[in-house]
């Protein structure tokens, strides 16, 4: 059936409406998709646990909500300019600089129409190295054959800038990988690269495939460099990966890393993010308990922390009606 696209969002025509059998109203079906990353990662399971909660009320509202695996944060917040998602889950430095048309938007130009909603779980800059690759830290990577990340992903975006502090190319390393995170782990264990770069929350299926299929490592990243950068940019932190969480890791990696932010468009009409956002907080608890990742979010840091893209008018409207913005 063909679909109308109005205002971004994909309008089903009455007919629709009328053969989805139970429906008691004539209310329009309105589709909205949610894009996220590789489904080993976290993003794929938050995105699902997030139309999950749209989907139970879906109807009272009409809204029905879809995820979508993808290469991740660069190519999310490019599908939401071109109107071909109306959600993405992105890391907090690429909405900076999707917004202010920045690093790798410079060509772009800003994208004006980016509106936050809420910030999600931390995500650590992840180095994972085969057992016996020589990796201990960051700078070993040199000379070795590592996955990058695919162009689109937010782990490439953050890789990119890494390496262009450190004074590095990619021709410093034996081999600059581009594969998606879903095919990471058999390539670390096939020995076809003898490492990996992931910007991921934890626990990540991902890093666990990693870790258990092979003998494998998680790696610092610190020095000046990554000093530097948490020190000038607010989205950037100091990071901790949990000694024991994965197999052959049992002490406490330090690292740094972004947050992961729900994203939007200003063309997504109001009632549309009012319902998302409503849907979450009125189901927190189920929310929190759909992914392990998700744990210790609170509300009152979700909508104060990562954003830097104004928020959108009907996630706003959620907060002041719930007291927690003025
Ligand atoms: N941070 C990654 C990205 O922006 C995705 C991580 C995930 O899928 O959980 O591409």
């Amino acid at each position: 059936m063909k679909l109308k696209r109005i205002l971004g969002l994909g309008v089903a025509t009455a007919l629709l409406g009328a053969l989805s059998a139970g429906t008691a109203t004539a209310q329009e079906q309105r589709f909205v998709s949610v894009g996220t990353g590789g489904v080993t990662g976290v993003y794929y399971p938050v995105g699902g646990a997030l139309c999950r909660l749209v989907n139970q009320t879906r109807r009272d509202h009409g809204i029905r909500c879809s995820v979508e695996s993808t290469g991740g944060s660069v190519f999310n917040v490019n599908a939401i300019r071109g109107g071909d998602l109306e959600f993405g889950v992105v890391q907090s430095d690429v909405q900076y600089n999707a917004f202010n048309g920045e690093a790798s938007f410079a060509d772009t130009g800003a994208h004006e129409d980016l509106r936050s909603v809420f910030s999600l779980h931390a995500e650590p800059l992840t180095i994972v190295a085969r057992a016996g690759a020589n990796v201990s830290a960051f700078d070993d990577l040199k000379g070795k054959r590592v996955n990058i990340g695919n162009p689109g992903s937010g782990q490439r975006a953050l890789m990119d800038l890494l390496i262009e502090e450190k004074g590095w190319t990619n021709a410093d390393f034996a081999l600059a990988a581009e594969l998606a995170p879903a095919e990471q782990s058999a390539a670390l264990c096939d020995n076809n690269i003898d490492a990996f770069a992931y910007t991921v929350g934890h626990p990540a299926g991902s890093i666990e495939e990693a870790t258990t299929t092979c003998d494998s490592v998680i790696v610092p990243v610190e020095g000046d460099v990554v000093d530097r950068l948490v020190e000038e940019s607010p989205y950037y932190f100091k990071a901790v990966i949990p000694g024991g969480m994965y197999r052959g890791t049992e002490e406490d990696v330090n690292t740094f890393g972004v947050g992961a932010t729900l994203v939007t468009s200003a063309n997504v009409p109001e009632d549309v993010v009012y319902t998302l956002v409503q849907s979450v907080f009125e189901n927190f608890d189920s929310f929190t308990d759909l992914h392990p990742a998700l744990e210790n979010l609170t509300p009152e840091e979700m909508i104060s922390q990562g954003n830097s893209a104004p928020m959108h008018p009907g996630a706003e409207r959620y907060y002041q009606e719930q007291g927690w913005l003025e």
